[in-house]
């Protein structure tokens, strides 16, 4: 089924209205608060998008304490049975840039030339910079004004599911089973479904999140990721009268970091490669502290990772009598393919609607994670698709219109391609 030119209409202008009015909110997370939702913003979008969805006429609206969405669009009369599915996105975006004051430009038409934004001179989006820009050509692109970033990740997710919804309204034509639709806050700062209601998730069959890049993503892997916190106890005595003495925590730290691959790091990976990534370090001659993720498509291989760091501790431990280092490493999330393997459906309709809205599937591992991931990890199958936005988390963030679009007409067809399980 292909859907009519007037829905298609339809939803490309309802997604774009939805979303120049969501990126307007400012949603940043924080990693420093330790509060649920991270920042009182997100409660405002998440507030907004309570009224439009009861307006939509949803069920079992709810916005709760933590900032997050839920509501129910029950199922077209006569397809109660269908197996009930959700589409989740996340109401924040990145600390990485600003999200305070965003204002848009529309470049109709793209043309390939060299974008450059009114509030920062020095800043240009070229081919060059994204070489995804060639093929949208033609297309009109959206980007910020050069002094944030866009908040197409994931705002995009949201307006397209809005959108969705709208026209499930509109056009009864449109059948679908029961849906849920959920809007998770704090996703950036990995803690997307730490306080989700499993209870209000438990019916579904399988959660889509549109979380995803370019147009056509499917998305069934991601990283398996570690988080190292390292302590390293050293000994400080008065400079003038060290030797033989002191033991300079802060100055074996470098040392012991110097002995990481520098091949093994995020500026010298892509595709299915690993890293380590060393992001804070702080301290003095007493105590020093590190913090540094661990990434691999392949839990060996960050166990082997892992195990590298334990031999240097000893290593170094013994090169430096009295110095003392530990090193404490948590699981963040599973790689899902090994939880979505056992659901093949709930890929296989993700890429048949991708091709009946005229799309090319591209399957990408995504070099992070989404709050599907742990929801796969938590039995509920959850691959990411496409929202359409590129350069995520950068002031050169930039959407194409017609990918708010196409990643709605996915939604519907997903929903479409569920009620054939009848
Ligand atoms: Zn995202």
């Amino acid at each position: 089924m292909v859907l009519s030119k007037e829905i298609q209409d339809f939803i490309h202008e309802n997604a774009l209205e939805r979303f120049l009015r969501y990126i307007q909110i400012d949603t940043t997370s924080s990693e420093e608060t330790g509060t649920h939702p991270s920042t009182p913003e997100q409660l405002e979008l998440g507030k907004l998008l309570k009224e439009e969805l009861i307006d939509l006429g949803l069920e079992n609206v709810t916005h709760d304490e933590f900032g997050y969405v839920y509501a129910d669009l029950p199922a077209s009369q006569g397809y109660e049975k269908t197996p009930s599915i959700g589409f989740l996105a996340h109401l924040d975006t990145s600390p990485a840039a600003s999200g305070k004051n965003v204002s848009y430009q529309i470049h109709k038409n793209y043309d390939g030339s060299v974008i450059t934004f009114p509030k920062d001179d020095k800043l240009s989006l070229s081919i060059e910079d994204s070489p995804e820009l060639q093929d949208m050509i033609g297309l009109d692109i959206i980007t910020a004004a050069g002094d944030t970033l866009l908040g197409a990740d994931d705002k995009s997710g949201i307006a397209e599911i809005m959108a969705a919804v709208a026209a499930w309204t509109k056009y009864p034509e449109l059948k679908h089973g029961p849906i849920l639709v959920c809007f998770t806050p704090d996703e950036e700062i990995g803690e997307g479904t730490l306080k989700i209601d499993m209870d209000r998730l438990k019916q579904l069959k399988c959660g889509y999140t549109l979380d995803g890049g370019e147009i056509g993503e499917l998305e069934s892997e991601c990283f398996d990721a570690w988080k190292a916190e390292f302590e390293f106890m050293g000994l400080s005595v008065h400079p003038g009268y060290a030797k033989n003495k002191m033991i300079n925590a802060i100055d074996v730290t470098s040392r012991f970091f110097s002995q990481i691959p520098e091949y093994e790091t995020p500026e010298h990976t892509e595709n299915r490669e690993g890293f380590y990534h060393l992001y804070d370090l702080s301290g003095g001659a007493e105590k020093a502290k590190a913090m540094m993720i661990i990434r691999d498509f392949e839990e060996k291989g960050n166990i082997s990772r892992m195990d590298y760091l334990k031999s240097l501790k000893n290593v170094f431990e013994n090169r430096y009598k009295g110095l003392q280092i530990n090193i404490e490493f948590t699981h963040s999330y599973e790689n899902m393919i090994k939880f979505l393997d056992s659901f093949p459906e709930v890929l296989k309709k993700a890429e048949e609607a991708i091709i009946a809205a005229g799309l090319q599937v591209k399957r990408t591992a995504i070099r992070g994670g989404t709050d599907g991931a742990r929801l796969s990890a938590k039995g509920l199958p959850t691959p990411n698709i496409f929202a359409g936005g590129m350069l995520f988390h950068s002031r050169k963030e930039y959407i194409p219109t017609k990918a708010l679009q196409k990643a709605s007409e996915v939604i519907l067809l997903i929903a479409k391609n569920w009620i054939n399980e009848i």
